[in-house]
């Protein structure tokens, strides 16, 4: 059985982060989507709020699964026995980025792989920090997020 870990911020969640759950829980046995906090990145919701967004996207795809990661992402995989680790790619600087953080995940854990899919094209420009700035100007984002996240950015973002 392959056990498959989708770590990420998804500060948001967007349709292009479901559509790579959809597709990875297709190839895998089970897939553990883990919300974990970016070092780099500031977050607008916090993991329990994107933890909600996700388990709502999630009810039908019964394989899928959602929980907080807040160590190393390959401390995470060990715990629930993953041995893949699934990422996204939509352009260069994504396979600059995600070449990087593999070649150490490798180092730190041999025995675990990481799977890039590439981001369909219709998300290929679809970011949650490029839909945040969109948010805040009163963008219409309504193709691009589940309608729940819609509102949430809506909500938040105007209160701010
Ligand atoms: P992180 O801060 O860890 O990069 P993100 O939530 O921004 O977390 O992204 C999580 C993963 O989802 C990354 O591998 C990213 O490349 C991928 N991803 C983000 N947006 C899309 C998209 N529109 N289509 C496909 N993959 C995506």
């Amino acid at each position: 059985m392959t056990i498959a870990v989708f770590p990420g911020s998804f500060d948001p969640l967007t349709n292009g982060h479901l559509d790579l759950i959809e597709r990875a829980s297709r190839m895998f046995d089970q897939l553990i989507v883990a919300v974990g906090q970016n070092t780099a990145k500031r977050g607008v919701f916090t993991a329990s709020e994107r933890v909600a967004f996700i388990e709502t996207e999630i009810a039908d795809l019964d394989n899928v699964s959602v929980q907080v990661e807040t160590g190393l992402t390959v401390d995470f995989m060990r715990s629930v026995h993953a041995t893949v680790l699934v990422r996204g790619l939509r352009n260069s600087t994504d396979f600059e980025f995600e070449q990087g953080i593999a070649g150490m995940n490798r180092t730190l854990a041999a025995e675990m792989d990481t799977v890039c899919l590439m981001a369909a094209p219709k998300y290929q420009f679809v970011s949650s920090s490029l839909l945040k700035e969109v948010a805040q100007f009163g963008g219409d984002l309504t193709s691009l997020v589940p309608p729940a996240v819609a509102a949430g950015l809506r909500d938040r973002l105007e209160r701010e």
